[in-house]
């Protein structure tokens, strides 16, 4: 039988990554919040304290999808301590159903974390041996006791294939969201750099030297050309996507004599020439002037996420320090709001990490009154039509805030979907748009649950 103490990885991890919260904590939140989906808080709390895998787990999934560090490291802990080679055969994502609360299909992110509470193992597997592939079926274990059968992504059709240039379709445009979206970091890095300019959640440039070190074959700047490529060879191999994401770092000056805007605009322009609305397209970019979203949407683009972060003030330019001395906070929520008259109010989709307005030296002291704060903004942008939504943030041991803590409490992150929840249905919004079906079971929103938690019969908004 599985030994049910923490994963063989997790000897060598540092302390302060040990666990969190177990079923305790978990049993008590689903007792405070009866009007959640279980599978919300579930998903939450695994979002929020990361996975382990045993060894033949990994071997399993590692024949499928494994994690293709779309752009952040999302791991609790950085390669150089992967005892197993986690970073080469983690899944992507995992789906969970079923269970002692007969769980809806939930799917849910992986953030490698060998220390966690929750640990993945085949059913019935030996892991004392050096070779542990033998078991069953793969289970997500809570407290070293069985919780809930999981599934492991099967390979996309295209995930095999390799560009012209040998570089593995992979690198260049892998899809998360189980299937659902393309994701195309075409600016690897920011230009935000260091202590005094990076958001200090971010671990966007290290993640880059820790890839690169590791022998992935992260590059700086995609070619135009190369994502034409790929997505080529997606259009014709691949039905399930239904959306691509144009994203990357910060540009504080130029990039290949191009603004952001500029910059990012180039790619949509270019994929929608060759595949005019074939998916919906997206672009993560700072808040940027109208003249730079008027750019992107006589692009083709559709969906515009100009991520505030954080919304409380004095939090903003502690934790966002580039961004608030290189555009700051009113021009940051001013903008959105512009890019809302040019694109409608649906189709502007700000992210904030929830969970990061906790974290020490800066956050709020207490869960209420984060939510408070938080609450707050999203009152002022829903009441607009905007509907922000959430990553839940990943303590990643590469960025500043961490280096040395672990994530909010698991009532935090309920107590916030409940709140997201109550101000969404109280302005009476439809589902954002580009996130596929809205609701517990069907939603496909893979780095938070605030998907999962909006009412299924809630219409998409029209594009
Ligand atoms: S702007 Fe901030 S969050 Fe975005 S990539 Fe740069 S450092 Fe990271």
């Amino acid at each position: 039988m599985w030994e049910l103490a923490l994963g063989l990885g997790a000897m060598s991890v540092t302390a302060h990554r040990q666990q969190r919260g177990g079923r305790r904590a978990l049993d008590s939140a689903i007792a405070e919040f009866p009007d959640l989906p279980v599978e919300a808080i579930v998903k939450e709390d695994v979002l929020r304290q990361g996975i382990g895998f045993s060894p033949g787990a990994l071997a399993r999934s590692a024949a499928g999808k494994p994690k293709s560090y779309f752009i952040f490291s999302f791991d609790h802990i950085p390669i150089s301590e992967m005892g197993q080679g986690e970073h080469q055969r983690a899944p992507e994502e995992i789906t969970l159903s079923g269970g002692p609360w007969g769980l809806r299909r939930t799917v849910v992110s992986v953030r490698v974390n060998p220390a966690s509470p929750y640990q993945v193992a085949l059913e019935g597997e030996d892991r004392r041996g050096p070779s542990s592939e033998g078991g069953g079926e793969p289970i997500l274990y809570l407290d070293g006791s069985p919780l809930v059968p999981v599934v492991f992504p099967d390979s996309p059709a295209y995930y095999g294939r390799s560009l012209a240039s040998g570089r593995p379709i992979t690198e260049v445009a892998p899809c998360i969201e189980w299937g659902y979206l393309i994701y195309l970091t075409v600016f690897r890095v920011c230009q935000y750099f260091g202590r005094d300019e990076e958001c200090r959640f971010c671990d966007i440039n290290e993640n880059f030297r820790q890839q690169r070190a590791a022998g992935r074959p992260y590059v700086g700047v995609k070619m135009v050309d190369e994502v034409i490529e790929a997505l080529a060879i997606i259009a014709e191999l691949d039905r399930d996507a239904q959306a691509y994401t144009i994203t990357g770092g910060a540009v504080t000056t130029e990039l290949e004599g191009l603004s952001e805007g500029a910059f990012y605009a180039r790619y949509a322009a270019a994929i929608e020439a060759r595949f005019p609305r074939r998916w919906i397209s997206k672009v993560v970019a700072q808040a940027l002037p109208e003249a730079d979203v008027q750019r992107f949407k006589d692009a083709g683009v559709r969906i515009y996420h100009p991520n505030y972060e954080i919304w409380d003030a004095e939090r903003f330019a502690l934790i966002c320090p580039g961004k608030a001395r290189h555009i700051g906070r009113e021009t940051w929520i001013r903008r959105i709001e512009a890019a809302a008259e040019i694109l409608g109010p649906a189709n502007v989709i700000p992210n904030f990490v929830a969970g990061v307005e906790m974290a020490r030296p800066y956050g709020f002291p207490t869960v209420a009154e984060a939510l408070r704060s938080t609450g707050e903004g999203l009152a002022h942008f829903m009441r607009q039509g905007i509907v922000p939504r959430f990553t839940t943030w990943c303590a990643e041991p590469l960025s500043d805030l961490g280096r040395d803590q672990g994530p909010a409490p698991l009532a935090y992150h309920a107590g916030l979907l409940r709140l997201w929840r109550d101000t969404h249905a109280r302005y009476r919004l439809p589902a954002p748009p580009g996130y596929g079906p809205p609701g517990a079971g069907r939603a496909v929103f893979s780095v938070s649950a605030f998907m999962d938690v909006i009412d299924p019969d809630t219409p998409v908004a029209p594009l």
